[in-house]
């Protein structure tokens, strides 16, 4: 559990000044491999019906290249807000069925109001939505070089002569 983002109880928010728990990150995340840890700010404002959560962050992750396999660095920038809907699960338990899949077809996250936000599983989230979708160490990664043998049909004719001579010689020589 990363010491500076301890999981907020969400009604001591309400308490808070100006509602809001604002967090210096620099640690590094369980599950994320990163080449330093992650910097930036969280800040989680209550607004009433809904957490507010701000982030702003850096890091460096390790990747592997999906051309050639390779493990590379990236930097990795985060600059996400997200609303969290705080709604009683007894409260939802009343509403018909239709409405209740609905709620889940829309896919909006939801906390008890009385509740804990946890930072450290949300920006984790973010830092993995924040991945790119193809992993290249380079844009013009060649991917994994081909082994060349002069069996290979793809192999340039001049050099398959060459072969060809050179065990010429060698049957010649022996
Ligand atoms: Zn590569």
């Amino acid at each position: 559990m990363p010491q500076s983002l301890p999981p907020i109880h969400i009604p001591q928010l309400l308490r808070a000044p100006e509602r809001t728990d604002e967090m210096r990150v620099k640690d590094y995340l369980p599950d994320l491999e990163t080449l330093m840890p992650i910097q930036g700010v969280v800040r989680v404002i209550h607004q009433t019906t809904y957490l507010e959560v701000v982030a702003q962050a850096e890091t460096i992750v390790t990747l592997t290249c999906d051309r050639c396999l390779k493990q590379y660095n990236q930097r990795l920038k985060l600059d996400v807000s997200e609303m969290i809907w705080l709604s009683a699960a007894s409260e939802e338990s009343d509403s018909p069925l239709l409405e209740k899949e609905t709620l889940l077809d829309d896919l909006v996250e939801s906390l008890p109001p009385d509740g804990y936000f946890d930072p450290a599983a949300w920006l984790y989230e973010q830092l993995c939505l924040a991945l790119p979708q193809q992993q290249l160490c380079d844009a013009a990664c060649p991917g994994i070089p081909l082994a060349t043998s002069p069996a290979s049909e793809s192999v340039d004719h001049r050099w398959a002569s060459l072969a060809q001579l050179k065990s010429q010689i060698d049957s010649q020589s022996s």
